[in-house]
């Protein structure tokens, strides 16, 4: 309660300081002003224009790159250390801004106080972890030794350059936050790209980043559309690596694109992704019920199942079936639908791209399975305009039914009915993803059985099938979810170093 008073407070802080706030881009340490600017919206009161930063053009991605490579000449010569005590500095400073950057993101984004502050904790985990983490590889230039038949190894964990960061806006602070700090931490230089929708939040990290001590050039920040500069950026001969997070489809062309060597360029570029999930949780005849239907509540809903991780598809098994999907729906029944502010368990999706999208799946499912609960988007709650869309599910959804194979990202969910076990895992098999993964049970062989065959990166045994905990959980797709590079885990720097052996016979 003290906290949520806190919060109330931050509020009006964010309300008075920071809401219709302009954010123009950095470049070197220059705030640059563009012709054009990208506008935040309030999804849960859509007359509210958040703020705004630049807009950033083709140009202004060269200078970025060009003022990159020269500020990696000097930064990656600096020590780990030096490197990690600037990551620890912008950790402190985000502590004590944290209610701000919480309440910043119920206003850009919609998340209510619960989900904003756990991602608040999650994005100071990524720069404490990723500071400690460059320790590891103490002396990056630096050998270390081993020796072999009389020669000596040095092993060499060089950074690689310049590269291009780009988030989406459901983790508008601590996906933004991590992949650009783990590679800016390994002794490379990088430009930010954060997604349209979350331009402000994506400004406050950038200044405590600055604000912390990194020099000039190290993180260019370049807000602007991801067809135009994104692609761009993508696309150019200078750019060494690119790390994104977002859509299946996105990624996907980010791929194919980036793998064809442009003129003058050195290199393969290297791509990390994280993208999309259709991800699945087991319920068997052995489950906790009480357990499983919490999970599933948790997992489905928070922040409207726009995350990544959100189970999408319950299955359960038949003879359980009318037990778990009766408490399941009643229970989601009672969330509470409003403003992030307000801290609803639902809120409103962030825009109306994603709101007609959801809407066409609603659609969609209706012809495929029962609507069960919600299938609405009223557009509209408490007197005020907004994507809110009903907390939905279908049940008896066909395994192969586009609702239940494609990601809607959106409080829509699908109950398939298992015949038994082996029916079950199959289904949760049977998508191109393999993100986050969950089977409540108590069958201690069950469990070891999925431990090796369920498909996912991240799989959950009697809880809800979301959340990671830095440094414990790391956290990475198998299939189209990804590359695996595991955000959070003990080798994820590594993704950002190319390692050189150099052997001298004495
Ligand atoms: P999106 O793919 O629409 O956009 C992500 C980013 O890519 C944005 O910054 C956008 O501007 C940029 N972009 C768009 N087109 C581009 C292009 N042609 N070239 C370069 N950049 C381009 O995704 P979104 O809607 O912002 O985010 C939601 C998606 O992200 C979901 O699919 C979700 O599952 C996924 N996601 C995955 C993880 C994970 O860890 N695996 C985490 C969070 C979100």
């Amino acid at each position: 309660a003290d906290n949520v008073a806190a919060y109330q407070a931050a509020l009006k802080k964010v309300r008075a300081e920071l809401v219709g706030k302009h954010y123009p881009l950095i470049i070197d340490g220059v705030r640059v002003d563009t012709a054009e600017k990208l506008e935040s919206i309030n999804p849960c009161n859509t007359s509210e224009i958040v703020g705004s930063t630049a807009k950033a053009t083709v140009d202004d991605a060269q200078k970025a790159l060009d003022g990159a490579w020269k500020a990696f000449e000097s930064w990656k010569k600096w020590t780990p250390d030096a490197r990690a005590r600037i990551l620890l500095k912008a950790s402190s400073l985000l502590k004590a801004r944290r209610l701000e950057a919480c309440a910043l993101m119920s206003i850009e984004v919609g998340k209510n106080y619960a989900e904003a502050d756990v991602e608040v904790a999650e994005a100071i985990d990524f720069l404490e972890y990723y500071a400690r983490s460059a320790m590891k590889y103490s002396g990056f230039g630096a050998a270390e030794t081993t020796w072999y038949a009389g020669e000596e190894n040095g092993l060499m964990f060089m950074p690689i350059g310049v590269g291009v960061s780009i988030s989406p806006w459901n983790f508008p602070c601590a996906i933004y936050l991590g992949m650009l700090a783990a590679p800016i931490v390994a002794g490379n230089c990088v430009i930010a790209k954060p997604a349209e929708d979350s331009g402000l939040i994506a400004g406050f990290v950038t200044d405590i980043m600055l604000e912390a001590g990194l020099p000039a050039g190290v993180l260019q920040f370049l807000p602007g559309v991801g067809e135009e500069v994104g692609e761009y950026l993508t696309t150019h001969a200078k750019t060494r690596f690119i790390t994104f997070t977002g859509s299946r489809g996105v990624g996907l062309h980010i791929n194919e694109v980036a793998a064809k060597v442009q003129p003058g360029q050195k290199w393969i570029k290297k791509v990390i992704l994280e993208l999309g999930g259709k991800d699945g949780m087991i319920v068997d005849e052995t489950a906790d019920i009480e357990t499983a239907v919490t999970a599933a509540v948790q997992g489905a809903f928070g922040f409207n199942g726009q995350k990544c991780s959100a189970m999408s598809r319950l299955i359960v098994v038949d003879s359980v079936y009318d037990d778990v999907v009766g408490q399941f729906v009643e229970r989601a029944g009672k969330l509470r639908v409003g403003t992030g502010e307000d801290n609803a368990n639902v809120t409103a999706v962030v825009n109306e791209e994603s709101f007609e999208k959801i809407g066409k799946y609603i659609g969609i499912g209706k012809g495929e399975a029962k609507l069960l609960l919600g299938g609405e988007t009223p557009g509209e709650h408490g007197g005020k305009q907004g994507y809110y869309v009903q907390p939905t599910i279908f049940g008896d959804v066909p395994a192969d039914a586009r609702i239940a194979q494609e990601e809607i990202f959106g409080p829509v969910i699908s109950v398939i009915r298992a015949r038994d076990w082996d029916h079950a895992l199959d289904i949760a098999n049977s998508t191109e993803y393999g993100l986050t993964g969950g089977v409540c049970s108590r069958d201690r062989a069950r469990l070891e059985q999925a431990r090796h065959e369920f498909e996912a990166g991240n799989l959950y045994f009697n809880r809800k099938i979301t959340g990671a905990i830095v440094g414990v959980q790391p956290f990475g797709g198998y299939n189209m979810s990804g590359t695996d590079s595991k955000a959070g885990g003990p080798d994820y720097l590594a993704n950002f170093m190319q390692l050189k052996t150099v052997t001298e016979r004495w």
